[in-house]
C-alpha cells in the first residue's frame, strides 16, 4: 500500500499551560484565528482545540467553543477537532455539551488513566455517551490512546454500535502515569490498530521528536503543538505553534512524505 500523505495535527492550546509559562499560547478568538492561519500555511490540516476563559483557565463552555470554532474556520481551511477530555477536573455533562456545535472531529479517550498528579477520568458509561453523541451529530472521533487497552475498548465501542465509520487513532505517549514513549511503543501500537484504520502519534515533552520520527517512518501521522511541547530545544521555549508545524513538515519532507492538504486529510479520514 502506498504511504499516505502526512496529516499534521496541531494541538495548539491544551489545558495545562498558562500564558505566563508560554507567551505564545493562543487564547482569544482573534489569537486562535491567527494561529490557525499560520499553522495551516505551515502544513497543519487538523486543529485540536481546547478553549480558555477570560482568565486563561481551561473551560468547556459552549459559547467559548463556538466563538473559537467560528474564528478558526473563517481564517483557515483546517479540520477543527474539539477536545472531549477538557481538563482532568471537568464534569461529564460539560464534556458532552460542545459536541452540539458539530465540529468535524472530536478527540475521545477510551479509558481512565493517571495523568501527572491527577486522574483523567473516562469510565465506560461516559465513553459510550461521548461516542454516541459524536456519532449522532456526525462527528468523527479521534481515539486518543494513552495505553494499549484503549485500542481494544475503541474497537468494542465501534463493534457494539455497528457504525462503520473510518477509524482514526492518535497515540499520546510519555504522559506521566500513562504509556511511556519507549523506542518500540509507536510500532507496537500501530501493529494493533484494526485493518483499514489510520493512526498518528505524539510524544509529550522530551520524547516528542523521537515519537514524531517513528510515526513518520511507520507510515502514520503526527501531532505537535504547545499542548505537547514546551521547549523547542533545551532551554529554548517554543515561540509559536507554527514553529513546531514547520519543523515537523520539514521532517516529513526529508523522510519522503508528502504533507497532506486539508482536502487530502478529509479524504483519508472519510470526512
Ligand atoms: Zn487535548
Amino acid at each position: 500500500m502506498a504511504v499516505p500523505p502526512l496529516i499534521i495535527t496541531v494541538a495548539a492550546v491544551g489545558a495545562e499551560l498558562t500564558r505566563d509559562e508560554q507567551p505564545g499560547l493562543p487564547i482569544t478568538p482573534e489569537e486562535l484565528a491567527t494561529d490557525a492561519a499560520e499553522c495551516a500555511e505551515a502544513g497543519a490540516s487538523i486543529y485540536h482545540l481546547h478553549v480558555r476563559d477570560e482568565a486563561g483557565a481551561p473551560t468547556m463552555d459552549v459559547d467559548t467553543f463556538r466563538a473559537a470554532k467560528e474564528a478558526i474556520e473563517s481564517s483557515a481551511d483546517v479540520i477543527v477537532q474539539f477536545t472531549s477530555g477538557g481538563a482532568v477536573s471537568d464534569e461529564e455533562d460539560a464534556r458532552v455539551a460542545p459536541l452540539d456545535l458539530r465540529p468535524e472531529m472530536a478527540s475521545l479517550t477510551t479509558g481512565t488513566v493517571n495523568f501527572g498528579d491527577g486522574v483523567f477520568w473516562n469510565p465506560p458509561e461516559l465513553i459510550e455517551r461521548l461516542y454516541r453523541t459524536m456519532r449522532s451529530v456526525n462527528v468523527l472521533p479521534e481515539f486518543e490512546i494513552f495505553e494499549p487497552g484503549m485500542i481494544a475498548t475503541a474497537e468494542r465501542l465501534c463493534a457494539a454500535s455497528g457504525d462503520d465509520h473510518h477509524r482514526h487513532f492518535d497515540f499520546v505517549l510519555g504522559v506521566p502515569g500513562a504509556m511511556p514513549a519507549w523506542d518500540d511503543a509507536v510500532d507496537f501500537l500501530a501493529a494493533h490498530v484494526p485493518k483499514g484504520a489510520s493512526w498518528g502519534a505524539t510524544g509529550v515533552g522530551r520524547s516528542h521528536l523521537a515519537v514524531t520520527k517513528a510515526a513518520i517512518a511507520g507510515g502514520g501521522h503526527v501531532r505537535t503543538g504547545l499542548e505537547d511541547v514546551r521547549y523547542f530545544a533545551a532551554g529554548e521555549l517554543v515561540s509559536s505553534n507554527a514553529q513546531l508545524i514547520r519543523r515537523v513538515a520539514e521532517m516529513g519532507r526529508e523522510m519522503q512524505r508528502e504533507i497532506a492538504t486539508p482536502s487530502q486529510a478529509r479524504a483519508l479520514l472519510g470526512l
